[in-house]
């Protein structure tokens, strides 16, 4: 027999099948070692043969086999050509998505422990082996014991005797290394609403293979996807079902483990590399069906998919930020045409792109316009920072934030302070009238630039002088940047000096468990006040939360991306939902230096269509995605030489293509990348704006071309940050 091999080493050059003899029963997708140009390395095992195109002579044998069961399901072929087609990728490269990073090279094997059994407790023993009597004893107690522990009691002497003499053996067993403990609980089974019956009804019974499931917060989405999950398992099915980050969303893995028990398993990156691997090998080996994860749980190595569920499906963190650079959404559409089952992704606050593919027919649309048991939506109170500025209010609070506030602390219920930052970016806000620096050729906000003090627009790289004076009002209160968790804390303490409060951000949150020990303090009303970022936006559910503060509404609405508009709108709704989940009525305090922003009027209102609609247009008048694809050609390397030349080579490429497809292109140039550095590398880029995905091909195998051991070059399609 010949098995068909790809080498795992992610280069041009070998993308190809090689050939090796192999042992009968050997099955497609066991990894193995091979001989390869002098040296023993990792290869997937793609295929098996009867007969082999070299000559007998020149055929090596396989070197060893990894494991019992082949790693990779057959699906993993079928999608290695699909994805190396679509991202320009060695085949080993796709290949490696599938399992996880620390299962090649060998560095995470099974947990093993070694058992000591009784098998003889009749043995009779000399008066002066006290100790092997003692074992003995506890062993007959207790039939068996790790040997480690027996060792410990008993001394290694008096155990190995035992087992010399017969009366107990000794075997390795295998041992799961179980992902630590969640907040427990999790909603019982419910009789499903009418609208919940119609959504799964309209979901199953319809042809089309993609469903946008559209509902406020609050309306029973994820009641749905569990029954949905429930069904394909019932008829024998597996089901994947992503959510942003799980490791942030402790309680929706409690609420899957109290429904599916041991089926479910939990794939992401917060777990240790045992777990993860044991975790892995559950799905794989069938004992559990269910995988639940971060994006890269869409690789997930299940057979006979039944429903792949995307929650959140708006979510940035499903674009892949190392190569290959997938789309999540797009891997999921490929496994459920695969497996021919559903993809069913849902969202409060869809993509502009998501719901323009819903109006246009290509996704079947389902809408759940009200919350569960008509509970109303919590009321969203703008507070104009400029006023307050004016008043000389200039801590991070408003006076209706404060006088909120204060009533629900007085109401002994919780309130969420929440600040909206994310990653460094910083614009330019005046705030005696709200006025933000944008770019004059491309209607996107200019951001700050410390390096070389000064205002950048990502889109086209204009630079801009920083304003001494505010051009529009001739004020001089411009500002940079928002406040810090840190100094809203120290605010709180001073205007509420007798309430507890939780902070929640990248600072105070450290290792493994470090998010679960916060919210499960909140959870458990150890304090009143939870303030946080970008962190605390998702997917909790505190039933006695009734006031959400946005401190800073503004700092995403001025991002310097197409997007932000919709960010902004995405994150108001979403944090909103946090308040008034239960009984009591909640409410939302919405600050911010520029109140008639039509992203926020129809925030406040919660009218998702409005937002659309007007979005739709601007997107439309603009020329930005989904009316055009901005695809960034990245050239980076620590020689900075050698990059320069790659950008050069890459741009005239790209040049050509434009004369071949003028019609394409509507913006094309090479700069520096808004941030020249990053860890040593220097960053240059090709930016283009095309009118649609025709060309994509031409450009990934342009980032190939120029690729080489000392320069990364990489495609990305609209990326969420551009950096
Ligand atoms: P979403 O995912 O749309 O934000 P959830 O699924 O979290 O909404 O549902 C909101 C609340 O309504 C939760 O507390 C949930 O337990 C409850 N719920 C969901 N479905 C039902 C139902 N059929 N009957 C009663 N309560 C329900
Ligand atoms: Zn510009």
């Amino acid at each position: 027999m010949y098995a068909q091999v790809i080498v795992d080493i992610a280069h041009s050059q070998v993308d190809r099948i090689f050939e090796y003899s192999c042992p009968e029963g050997l099955a497609a997708g066991s990894r193995v070692k091979v001989p390869f140009g002098g040296r023993i390395i990792e290869g997937f095992v793609i295929g098996i043969a009867e007969t082999c195109s070299l000559p007998a002579d020149k055929v090596k044998p396989v070197y060893s086999v990894f494991d019992e069961l082949p790693a990779l399901v057959p699906e993993c072929f079928d999608l290695m050509e699909h994805i190396s087609a679509r991202y320009k990728v060695p085949k080993a490269t796709s290949l490696r998505l599938f399992l996880p990073s620390e299962m090649r090279l060998g560095k995470v094997r099974e947990a093993q422990k070694t058992f000591v059994v009784l098998r003889d407790g009749g043995l009779s023993l000399p008066k002066s082996a006290k100790k092997q009597a003692e074992a003995l004893a506890y062993l007959k107690e207790h039939g068996e014991a790790e040997l480690s522990r027996l060792c410990a009691l008993f001394g290694r002497g008096a155990v190995s005797a035992l087992i010399g003499k017969g009366a107990a053996t000794a075997e390795k067993r295998r041992v799961k290394r179980a992902p630590s403990a969640f907040l427990g609980g999790g909603a019982p089974e419910r009789e499903l609403t009418p609208a919940q019956n119609n959504a799964i009804e309209s979901i199953e019974s319809s042809p089309k293979r993609v469903h946008l499931l559209h509902g406020v917060t609050g309306s029973g989405k994820t009641e749905i996807y569990l029954r949905l999950i429930a069904r394909a398992i019932e008829s024998g099915k597996t089901a994947i079902f992503l959510v942003p980050e799980i490791s942030l969303t402790p309680q929706m893995f409690a609420q899957l483990r109290a429904r599916f028990k041991d089926g479910v398993a939990i794939l992401h990156s917060g777990l240790t590399a045992g777990e993860r691997f044991d975790e892995w090998w559950r799905l794989r080996s069938g004992e559990a069906k269910i995988a639940v994860g971060a994006r890269s749980a869409v690789f997930a190595p299940l057979k006979d998919i039944g429903v792949i569920v995307i929650d959140e499906e708006h979510d940035a963190s499903y674009s892949s930020e190392s190569a290959p650079r997938y789309s999540t959404v797009e891997i999921a559409r490929m496994r459920a045409e695969y497996n021919g089952c559903k993809l069913v992704l849902g969202s409060a606050t869809p993509s502009v792109e998501s719901y323009l593919k819903a109006e246009e027919g290509e996704y079947g649309l389902v809408t759940l316009p009200e919350r569960i048991n008509r509970r109303p939506l919590p009321e969203i109170i703008i507070a104009d920072m400029r006023k307050e500025a004016q008043r000389g209010n200039n801590t991070a609070f408003s006076a209706p934030l404060k006088e909120e506030l204060a009533a629900t602390l007085k109401s002994g219920n919780q309130a969420i302070l929440f600040l909206n930052r994310r990653g460094y970016s910083r614009t330019v806000i005046c705030r005696d009238c709200g006025y933000v620096a944008k770019c004059e050729n491309c209607d996107v906000s200019l951001t700050y630039h410390s390096e070389d003090n000064c205002l950048k627009c990502h889109y086209c790289g204009a630079r801009y002088k920083l304003p001494a004076v505010c051009p529009a009002c001739g004020g001089r209160h411009i500002i940079y940047s928002g406040t810090g968790t840190q100094r809203v804390v120290a605010e709180l303490g001073e205007l509420f000096p007798g309430a507890r409060t939780l902070r929640m951000d990248n600072d105070t949150v450290s290792g493994k468990d470090g998010h679960y020990n916060i919210l499960k303090k909140f959870a458990a009303h150890e304090a009143d006040i939870l303030v946080g970022t970008q962190m605390i936006a998702k997917g909790h559910d505190f039933p006695s939360v009734t006031l959400v503060g946005i401190l800073d509404a503004d700092m995403s609405l001025h991002f310097s991306d197409y997007r932000s508009g919709e960010r902004t709108f995405q994150l108001i709704t979403q944090v909103s939902g946090r308040s008034g989940r239960a009984d009591e009525k909640g409410k939302v305090v919405l600050q911010t230096y520029s109140p008639e922003n039509y992203i926020l009027r129809y925030a406040v209102k919660y009218d998702y269509k409005g937002f659309y609609e007007n979005e739709k247009q601007v997107r439309k008048a603009t020329l930005f995605p989904p009316y055009s694809l901005i695809c960034r050609v990245m050239v980076t390397s620590e020689n900075d030489a050698q990059a320069l030349s790659a950008l050069k080579e890459a741009y005239f490429s790209a040049e050509a293509l434009r004369e071949k497809y003028p019609d394409k292109f509507l913006f094309l140039n090479r700069m520096h990348s808004p941030v020249k550095k990053i860890q040593g590398k220097h960053r240059y880029q090709v930016l283009m704006r095309l009118t649609d995905g025709e060309l994509l091909s031409e450009i990934y195998e342009i980032a190939a071309a120029v690729s080489s051991p000392n320069v990364l070059c990489y495609v990305e399609e609209n990326p969420a940050n551009l950096s």
